[in-house]
């Protein structure tokens, strides 16, 4: 493929927050667009003001943004073959439609809706329900096949509400190759008259979409598979006006973690796991979760979407954007459904955390937590937690006890370890560590150990002992780790403490 011919397009319609089946769409057109030198152009789709939804489109443009899906062109951005925003270049479509009416390949039709609703009543009841306005129906309705020249002259002087509708041609077989699925063939036969134009004086999706397309330079249309269905449609209409047609890549639907049907915006928050980017609240109050807020890293979060119904066909699963880019291939991508794998997704999340350096990390724990340390001592916290927690807040409240003095102690292991032997040892240790003169974890360890074969002890019998008064809990990072972070003095005092709190 020659660079610089790449121009792909993300085209969401702002009816709702970002699904993230459509960040992957977003992600698969910018990895794309990447790899080819070419250029990445968002453009919104609100032609149909019915469902417009308030504060869709900065939702997913603030959703691309956290991802590191930046475009080259689009709203805000700018660019040559701009607007970008489907409602700010309405004018420019009526034309393409009246193009195609004089052409004889669209026609006015003013069939009103309560018409439309007769006449599929009437087919419902002699056991038609799937009515469609077709090459064979439209014969029989109210359009500009149907009636005279002069008829619809006097209707369109009235200002007689009307659409345009493409005449779909008969008996043709449409055939065009997608690139994930290989040759799709449809007989038009089996297509609708798709309205082009509406009534409110808007084009439908599918005539702004091509024309937009067109006009814009697209070289490759990269979108969900519930766009298949349309595609012939769009092909024919390319034909219509004479266009050079992009070439199609229709991605796999994401499915549920059973597999069982397409992922929908309500599964997320039902099976426990978030479907959007951001949080989203709808007008009416409720909260859909998003990985942001969940406390996801973007990176991780578009690693994992990078691999729903796609691969790289080696064994590395660790991707940044930058290596994405140079890895993707459609040719790569499945034709089946993606499972959605939670469980996956944390994996993921895990490995980011887990490689980002102590120090970085201490400035993000700064960021979420309130204590008086010294970038230092979080990142001595940092390096403590990193291996055991997923998000930034696990290291928070796991390791809250390196943050400040346990207040509870774990009631299952007092009543498993503590008793007046336990008590004993404790006291002695205490003096042991009293007189350590290098308090590191490596003394500490070899003196532990001394400790415990002086008294033929093992592990077991006083580790947790130790941890239950330094931490108040049972499982945690390496003891000799956690005393050296906190230091000679405290770990004395919390014995002290324990001492005089347990039973
Ligand atoms: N506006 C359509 C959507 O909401 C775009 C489909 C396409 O990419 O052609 O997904």
């Amino acid at each position: 493929m020659s660079n610089n011919t790449v121009r792909v397009r993300f085209a969401p319609s702002p009816t709702g927050p970002l699904h993230m089946g459509g960040v992957r769409t977003a992600l698969y057109n910018y990895l794309f667009a990447k790899k080819y030198n070419g250029t990445f152009i968002i453009r919104i789709e609100d032609t149909d003001q019915t469902r417009f939804v308030s504060g869709a489109q900065d939702y997913i443009l603030e959703s691309l943004k956290w991802c590191g899906i930046e475009p080259t062109e689009g709203p805000g951005i700018g660019g040559a073959f701009g607007p970008y925003v489907q409602s700010e270049r309405k004018h420019l479509y009526k034309p393409y439609a009246e193009q195609l009416i004089e052409e004889g390949k669209a026609y006015y039709a003013f069939d009103t809706a309560e018409e439309l609703e007769t006449v599929r009543e009437k087919a419902k009841l002699m056991g038609m329900p799937n009515w469609q306005y077709n090459h064979v129906t439209r014969s029989s309705m109210k359009n500009s096949l149907t009636l005279s020249q002069d008829q619809v002259n006097e209707l369109l002087d009235k200002e007689t509400p009307y659409v345009i509708r493409m005449k779909m041609p008969r008996n043709q077989d449409v055939r065009f190759e997608d690139i994930i699925r290989g040759w799709v063939v449809v007989n038009t036969n089996n297509l609708d008259d798709k309205v082009l134009f509406k009534s409110d004086g808007m084009p439908t999706y599918h005539l702004a979409n091509i024309v937009d397309d067109h006009l814009m330079e697209i070289s490759h249309v990269i979108r969900g598979e519930e766009w298949l269905p349309s595609a012939p449609l769009h092909f024919l209409l390319y034909d219509a006006f004479g266009w050079e047609c992009p070439k199609f890549a229709h991605l796999p639907l994401l499915l549920r973690p059973d597999g069982n049907g397409k992922l929908s915006k309500r599964d997320g928050d039902r099976l426990g796991f978030p479907v959007f980017p951001l949080d989203w609240r709808t007008e009416e109050g409720e909260l859909y979760s998003g990985y942001r807020e969940k406390g996801y890293f973007p990176g991780a979060f578009i690693n994992m979407l990078a691999f729903l119904g796609w691969n790289p066909g080696t064994q590395q699963e660790i991707f940044s954007l930058e290596e994405l880019s140079e890895a993707f291939t459609l040719d790569r991508v499945s034709k089946a459904g993606a499972k959605f794998d939670p469980d996956k997704t944390k994996w993921f999340q895990q490995q980011y955390l887990r490689a980002i350096s102590n120090d970085e990390l201490g400035k993000l724990i700064q960021e979420k937590n309130l204590s008086s340390f010294d970038l230092e001592k979080l990142e001595g916290i940092a390096s403590l937690m990193k291996e055991r927690a997923t998000f930034i807040e696990d290291i928070l409240s796991e390791g809250h006890y390196l943050f400040e003095r346990p207040t509870t102690f774990d009631e299952t292991l007092i009543q498993k370890k503590w008793n007046e032997q336990a008590r004993a040892l404790l006291k002695d240790w205490k003096i042991v560590l009293h007189n350590l003169n290098n308090f590191d974890k490596e003394q500490i360890e070899e003196s532990f150990k001394n400790f415990l074969s002086e008294r033929n002890l093992n592990t077991g019998m006083f580790l947790p002992i130790f941890r239950l008064a330094l931490t108040g809990t049972g499982m945690g990072p390496s003891m000799f780790d956690i005393s050296d972070f906190l230091g000679k003095q405290e770990c004395l005092e919390r014995i002290d403490i324990a001492l005089e709190q347990l039973p």
